[in-house]
C-alpha cells in the first residue's frame, strides 16, 4: 500500500509508567506542575524526533486539544488504529477488539495539563512521492480558573505553534467562550512569534462533539462548515469585541473548518466497563468517524507543518519546540 510504519512494534498501550520496553507509548514532553512552571523532558523529544528514519524528513504534526474529559483520548486512539492499519479499507478493525493507545478512560485518569506525543513517528508516502513523519500530539488544558486558564493557554499555543494541524475539541456546541479561549490562546501563542506578512498557524478544526442538532447542521464536514461560517460571521451591528473575536480567529489560521460528530451513545459516555470495543458505540458515531479520520489524516490530506513559509523536518521541530518553550519559561 502507500503506507509504511517506520516501526513494525505491536500497538499495545501499558502503563505510563512502565520502563520503556520498545512499545509504542504515550511520551508526556510538556508538563505543566502544580507551581505552574514548565517543564519539557528534551531527552524524551529527542528521542522521538531524532530517531534516525525520521529526523530528517519533513513533518506532520497533528495535534487534538481542549478541555479534560471530552473524548480527546478517545478520538486518538482511533487515529491510531489507522495509522497502524495503513489506511485501509478495514481500518477500524473488529467488532469487538477493544482499544488501545491513549489513555482515555476517564474516571481513573490523573488530570495533567500538558502535551503528551505518540512515540511512534509514523512514515507516509504521499501521493506526490514524498515521504513524510506524522507525529501525533494529546494536548490538554483545564480551562477552568484563572491560574490555570494561564498554563491552558501556553500548553494551547505551544500545540498551535508547532502543529501544522490543531484539532479544537469541544463539546455540543462553539460557544463565545470557547472563540474567546481560541482567541486567547492563539494570541499567546503569536506574540511569542517572529512577526511576518504570513499567518502564523496552519490548520484550524474545530471537533463538535455530541452535536444535537443535525436537523439545523447535519453531521460531518460540509454541515460543520455552515455552522462554523455563521458562527465566525462578522456583521455591523455586532458588538465590537465580537467582531474583535472573529477578525482575529480568521487572521490567524490560513485554513479553518469543523466537524460535527454525533453523541456516541450512553455506553460509551457512562459505562465504567466500557473498553472501546466499536459495536457498543452508536452506529452513527462509527459512521462519522469513518468519515471523519481519513479526512484528518489521510496520505492526500495531511500537510507538512511550515513556519515563515518554510517547510520543516522532525530535527527542526525539535529546534523550534525548545525556543518556544525558553519564551514561555522567560
Ligand atoms: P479526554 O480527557 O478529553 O482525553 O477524554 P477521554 O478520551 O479520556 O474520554 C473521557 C470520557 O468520555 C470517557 O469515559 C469516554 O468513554 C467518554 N467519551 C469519549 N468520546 C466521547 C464523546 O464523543 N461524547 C461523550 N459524551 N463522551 C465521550
Ligand atoms: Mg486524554
Amino acid at each position: 500500500g502507500e503506507w509504511s510504519l517506520s516501526d513494525k512494534n505491536v500497538y499495545d498501550w501499558s502503563s505510563e509508567e512502565e520502563e520503556p520496553d520498545g512499545r509504542a507509548r504515550p511520551v508526556q514532553v510538556l508538563l505543566v506542575k502544580d507551581d505552574h512552571t514548565f517543564e519539557l523532558d528534551e531527552a524524551a523529544l529527542s528521542r522521538i524526533l531524532l530517531a534516525e528514519e525520521v529526523r530528517d524528513r519533513e513533518v506532520v504534526a497533528i495535534s487534538v486539544a481542549g478541555a479534560f474529559r471530552k473524548g480527546k483520548s478517545f478520538l486518538m486512539d482511533f487515529m491510531l488504529r489507522y495509522m497502524y492499519n495503513h489506511a485501509s479499507e478495514g481500518w477500524l478493525g473488529e467488532a469487538d477488539e477493544p482499544l488501545t493507545g491513549f489513555s482515555w478512560r476517564g474516571g481513573s485518569e490523573r488530570e495533567t495539563t500538558g502535551i503528551q506525543i505518540w512515540s511512534e513517528v509514523f512514515l507516509v508516502d504521499k501521493p506526490d512521492g514524498k515521504k513524510v513523519a506524522v507525529l501525533l500530539m494529546d494536548t490538554q488544558g483545564t480551562f477552568d480558573s484563572q491560574s490555570t486558564l494561564r498554563d491552558s493557554a501556553t500548553v494551547f499555543a505551544l500545540s498551535t505553534m508547532i502543529s501544522s494541524m490543531q484539532v479544537y475539541n469541544i463539546s455540543q456546541n462553539v460557544q463565545e467562550d470557547d472563540l474567546q479561549h481560541l482567541q486567547l490562546f492563539t494570541e499567546y501563542g503569536r506574540l511569542a512569534m517572529e512577526e511576518t506578512f504570513l499567518k502564523p498557524f496552519q490548520s484550524m478544526i474545530f471537533l463538535v462533539r455530541d452535536w444535537s442538532f443535525p436537523y439545523e447542521f447535519p453531521y460531518g464536514q460540509e454541515g460543520g462548515m455552515k455552522f462554523l461560517e455563521k458562527r465566525l460571521k462578522i456583521s455591523e451591528n455586532q458588538h465590537e469585541e465580537l467582531q474583535n473575536v472573529r477578525k482575529h480567529i480568521h487572521s490567524c489560521f490560513t485554513n479553518i473548518s469543523c466537524f460535527l460528530m454525533p453523541h456516541p451513545g450512553l455506553k460509551v459516555a457512562t459505562n465504567p466497563h466500557f473498553d472501546g470495543r466499536i459495536i457498543e458505540i452508536d452506529g452513527e458515531f462509527i459512521n462519522n468517524l469513518k468519515v471523519l479520520v481519513p479526512w484528518l489524516l489521510s496520505p492526500r490530506n495531511i500537510d507538512v507543518k511550515e513556519i515563515n513559509g518554510s517547510e520543516i523536518t522532525c530535527r527542526g521541530l525539535l529546534e523550534y519546540f525548545k525556543a518556544y518553550i525558553k519564551i514561555y519559561q522567560g
